[in-house]
């Protein structure tokens, strides 16, 4: 099938050329970790162990009653210190437990999945044990992962996609770990698979990443099943889910709807990685590949880092500062989250950490009505009207004007002359009106 594009879209500066050859580094055992109780979309965790308690490297500490939930596992081996407020880098502070590492680098596992097995398990037997697991979307967004492979009576999905676009500006750690552990990519899009229902696979790279896309080939040329590889065009917001649909299927998700209301899941590749190391090691999610980088950086690097250990460490491990950072953003440029603390932990949703200078930096001026927001909003919305909307708490105008279509690409506002903050007012907007239709109110 031919590849599509999508209206709209921009080709900012990559600064991909940091870190894109860097091989990923492992970033030894630290003295102490700080897990957040919330680290994916859905419901606040709850312990499960009390200060004092000894804990193995992969044992579950938290979970809840919720399905919209990922339980937590303790990424070192030691003894509970307690819980307490601490920085997080999406909710400002949260409650963490606090584990001290006691250097005994004991593990708690699952039983391997044997390759031969996984056609032979039910779809339900994997949709538990990628909950147990605590998998979620390591591409930023961290939804549990086996609510997208529970498709709802009814739905079927037909194809699963792997997106391998990382098309946020200065992140490599998908590229390397497509590049690095393709194999284990492979084997854990076979259990999604499995899970989910999907009779094919497509993955999707954009084509400035020749090495990732030959290394996926190779990998799956060895494998049973229906596997494409598919090269992309390099444009953002090509990994965001809907772009990636239409651009790999032609099929477009309509206004408030789901990937599975066209018969897909799509999965990024890390996670893929990390349920295929789980079936090789029986080990949950506990660690996650990120990029570490920015011109303020001595060693900018790929890195693979046990959950909760806190920035300031990894910059500390890669060299320390070549200048004081400006801006410290969790994830890429256009959709990450500006933190105002080195102490912030890694969490599972953080693909990375851009520490600079000098990011985009505008003041703020009138709309001169140049259009421009229009022409690149890849969701075909009005940014500059809604925006408006938003200011003036018309938020049943921003409704009809589809802001909850937005996908917070962050393109309104990056090439805003004006230097209009755009996307923040529309963030706004869609808060507010979700907020209203839950309380059944205006
Ligand atoms: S942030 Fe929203 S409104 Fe702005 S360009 Fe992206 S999709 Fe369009
Ligand atoms: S890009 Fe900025 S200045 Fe141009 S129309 Fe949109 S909001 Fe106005």
């Amino acid at each position: 099938m031919k590849t599509l594009s999508f209206r709209g879209g921009i080709h900012p500066p990559t600064f991909k050329e940091k870190t894109q050859e860097q091989p990923i580094r492992s970033f030894p055992q630290p003295e102490k970790v700080y897990l957040p109780l919330l680290q994916h979309t859905g419901a606040p965790l709850e312990p499960l162990v009390k200060k004092g308690d000894k804990v193995k490297r992969g044992q579950k500490v938290a979970d809840v009653h919720a399905f919209v939930a990922a339980p937590l596992h303790a990424s070192i081996a030691g003894t509970v210190a307690g819980q307490q407020d601490y920085p997080h880098p999406v909710r400002g502070t949260f409650s963490c437990l606090v584990i001290e590492n006691d250097g005994t680098n004991e593990e708690e596992k699952a039983e391997p999945i044997q390759e031969n097995e996984i056609e032979s398990k039910e779809p339900g037997f994997f949709r538990d044990w990628i909950r147990e697991g605590g998998m979620v979307g390591l591409g930023g967004a961290a939804f549990p992962t086996h609510v997208k492979v529970t498709p709802p009576e009814g739905k079927t999905i037909d194809t699963l996609i792997l997106n391998g676009a990382e098309c946020e500006p200065y992140l490599t750690s998908d590229h390397r770990v497509m590049v690095e552990r393709s194999k284990l990519v492979v084997l854990g899009a076979r259990i999604l698979c499995r899970a989910c229902g999907a009779k094919k696979i497509l993955i999707g790279i954009e084509n400035n990443k020749p090495e990732s896309i030959a290394a996926m080939r190779e990998a799956v040329s060895v494998v049973p099943g229906e596997w494409e590889i598919r090269s992309l065009p390099a444009k953002y917001p090509q990994g965001s889910e809907k772009h990636l649909i239409l651009s790999l299927l032609g099929r477009a998700v309509p206004p408030g709807g789901l990937p599975l209301d066209v018969g897909v899941v799509v999965s990024n590749v890390q996670t893929a990685a990390y349920i295929g190391r789980m079936a090789q090691t029986g080990l949950p999610l506990v660690d996650r590949v990120l990029t570490l980088t920015g011109d303020c950086l001595v060693s900018p690097a790929n890195l693979e880092v046990p959950l909760g250990v806190r920035l300031m460490e990894l910059v500390e491990f890669c060299g320390g500062l070549s200048s004081e950072p400006r801006k410290i953003i969790m994830g890429g440029p256009m959709t990450g989250i500006a933190q105002v603390t080195m102490e912030i932990p890694v969490i599972k949703g953080t693909s990375g950490f851009v520490l600079t200078c000098d990011l985009y930096e505008k003041h703020e001026y009138p709309c001169i009505r140049c259009g421009r927001c229009v022409t690149t909003c890849p969701m075909h919305l009005v940014p500059s009207d809604l925006a408006k909307f938003s200011e003036f708490r018309d938020f049943d105008q921003a409704r009809d004007w589809y802001a909850l279509d937005c996908i917070e690409c962050g393109i309104c506002a990056y090439g805003c002359p004006s230097g209009i903050p755009l996307t923040q007012h529309i963030k706004y907007a869609k808060a507010e009106i979700i907020r209203r239709s839950r309380k059944g109110g205006k």
